[in-house]
């Protein structure tokens, strides 16, 4: 156990221009999957978001660079009405996965980090943020499929609607309590 470097027992990784950075602990248990959600579509300005979870405890953030939201509302004409069955069409209503506190770096723009719940919670890493992507676990599946912009022909099961997203995201979780 002497001859680990601190490189070989954490997995890095960044917002695109490295001004935020993160350390995940070497084998702890992570979760990964596809968020269509329309509060994610407009964090990440992507169709879908790949997105891999950890317990807060797991991660160290230096996050100096960048600024967090929550936002409750999308911009004005965003969702199209999309996941909006009553008010404002614009707010979404059923359509947010979590109420994640979303990260952006001041400096490159780009989606960084998001968590929610503090040191006990979890936090969401834009997939491609790692350093090393054979580090991360598989894709398991879509969530809130029913907002996707486009069609997706992998065989991963997908969870169109609110109850059954929310229930997969409690069931990845409960994973990331086993003991190995
Ligand atoms: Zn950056
Ligand atoms: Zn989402």
């Amino acid at each position: 156990m002497t001859t680990n470097s601190t490189a070989a027992t954490v997995t890095r990784g960044s917002c695109t221009c490295g001004a935020n950075t993160f350390e995940v602990k070497a084998g702890v248990p992570m979760q990964r999957f596809y968020c269509h959600c329309l509060y994610c579509q407009q964090f990440m300005g992507k169709p879908a978001t790949d997105v891999t979870f950890v317990r807060a405890k797991n991660i160290v953030i230096h996050a100096e660079h960048a600024t967090f939201n929550n936002p409750k509302v999308l911009p004005p004409g965003f969702a199209h009405g999309r996941g909006s069955r009553f008010g404002n069409p614009d707010k979404g209503r059923f359509a947010k996965c979590a109420r994640l506190n979303r990260g952006r770096c001041d400096e490159c723009g780009q989606p960084f980090i998001e968590t929610i719940g503090g040191s006990a919670g979890m936090v969401f890493i834009p997939s491609g943020n790692f350093e090393h992507q054979d580090a991360l676990p598989p894709v398991q599946r879509h969530i809130y499929y029913r907002l996707r912009v486009q069609n997706v022909t992998d065989d991963l099961p997908k969870h169109h609607y609110f109850a059954s997203s929310q229930f997969a995201i409690y069931r990845m979780i409960s994973r990331l309590f086993r003991r190995p």
